[in-house]
């Protein structure tokens, strides 16, 4: 038997490709893959051949936002049964190194990603028709939570991390910059932690009607009134907290400017180099802290979107089938028209 994949052989060069399937061995179950998000990690493999010092080195499956449903159990699995729906934690510490044993999985030494090429091999990825996984990587969904929002449990995972880096933001004025599936996330998150107001930036309309959709007060298009900002200088800054989400130089200057003294900037965006100005970080006192993956966030994701407590449903802008996942992933790098792309696989609903 044999199953569809989705593999980059090189930059821009995408393939489905068939492979030969396996059977899941103890602890582990199959599970018919449903729906998978592209994330920017997955464009930047796909678009530059990498991000920084993590390059692509040989063919990878990529995608790691997925859900599905539980086909085949190998021995020994309890969790699970044949026909569950399920999100599916990319996450797999070692559970041993010295980060592990400290619990802050997120910083394992020996961390295996779903396609990821931080490792060599590189970790293959779960853009497939079909897949063996860990059952405990597995989280069951309500019947009527649908496997497109199951695929967004990781995406909000990692803002549930970063929210948990910041101070309770209950009563507190947060910005949020860059109003990606992260940003928007993020939004959503401040507006049930009951923020008293919630500003989000970009440079593109749609992900911000998407941002106010998800519960900002306010939204500026940075490229179109760059001069909106100037309203959060006052008192030597404005904001309590900002989730800064673009990596962009700019929006990580203004987050220092408007952000107030002794505020928190949580740094979630990843570049390369920017420059910081440390006489303004200094002189406020800034927490400057950066928020790095999740671990046991995926499990409350998963629960937030069950229990619909965050409606997901707003940053899938659309779907497109494994078989036009090119076209998929060209569109996907157009902020202008989408927030986020899934792609959709064996199991269609
Ligand atoms: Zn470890």
């Amino acid at each position: 038997m044999q199953t569809r994949i989705c593999r980059l052989t090189s930059r821009r060069d995408l393939r489905v490709e068939s492979i030969d399937l396996e059977l899941p061995s103890d602890n582990e179950v199959l599970i018919r893959m449903g729906a998978g998000g592209i994330c920017g990690s997955d464009l930047h493999y796909y678009n530059d051949g990498g991000f920084g010092p993590i390059q692509v080195k040989e063919p990878i499956i990529l995608g790691h936002e997925v859900s599905g449903i539980v086909q085949l159990l190998g021995p020994g699995v309890k969790n699970l049964k044949i026909g569950d729906k399920v999100a599916i934690n990319p996450s797999h510490p070692c559970g041993e190194c010295k980060y592990c044993q400290k619990e802050i999985f997120q910083h394992c030494l020996r961390m295996r990603f779903f396609g990821s090429a931080l490792r060599f091999p590189h970790e293959q990825g779960a853009f497939r028709d079909n897949m063996v996984v860990r059952a405990e990587q597995c989280f069951p969904i309500h019947k009527n939570t649908s496997l497109a929002q199951a695929a967004c449990a990781e995406p909000l995972a990692v803002c549930l991390h970063a929210q948990g880096r910041a101070p309770d933001l209950k009563g507190k004025r947060v910005l949020i910059t860059g109003s990606g599936p992260i940003g928007v996330l993020c939004v959503a998150l401040a507006a049930e932690a009951g923020a008293s107001e919630i500003i989000a930036t970009d440079l593109e309309d749609l992900p911000l009607k998407v941002a106010k959709n998800m519960g900002a007060s306010q939204t500026i298009n940075i490229s179109d009134c760059p001069e909106m900002m100037d309203i959060f200088l006052v008192d030597n800054g404005y904001f309590d907290v900002a989730f800064e989400c673009s990596a962009a130089q700019v929006a990580l200057q203004s987050c220092i400017e408007t952000v107030r003294p002794q505020g928190t900037i949580i740094q979630i965006g990843v570049t390369g180099n920017l420059s910081i100005p440390i006489n303004k970080l200094v002189g406020k006192e800034i927490f400057l802290l950066g928020a790095h993956r999740f671990h046991t966030e995926f499990k409350t994701a998963v629960e937030l979107i069950d229990l619909g407590k965050i409606d997901v449903t707003p940053i899938i802008s659309c779907t497109y089938s494994m078989d036009q996942a090119p076209e998929a992933f060209e569109l996907a790098g157009d902020r202008s028209q989408v927030v986020k792309v899934q792609l959709s696989f064996e199991s269609k609903y």
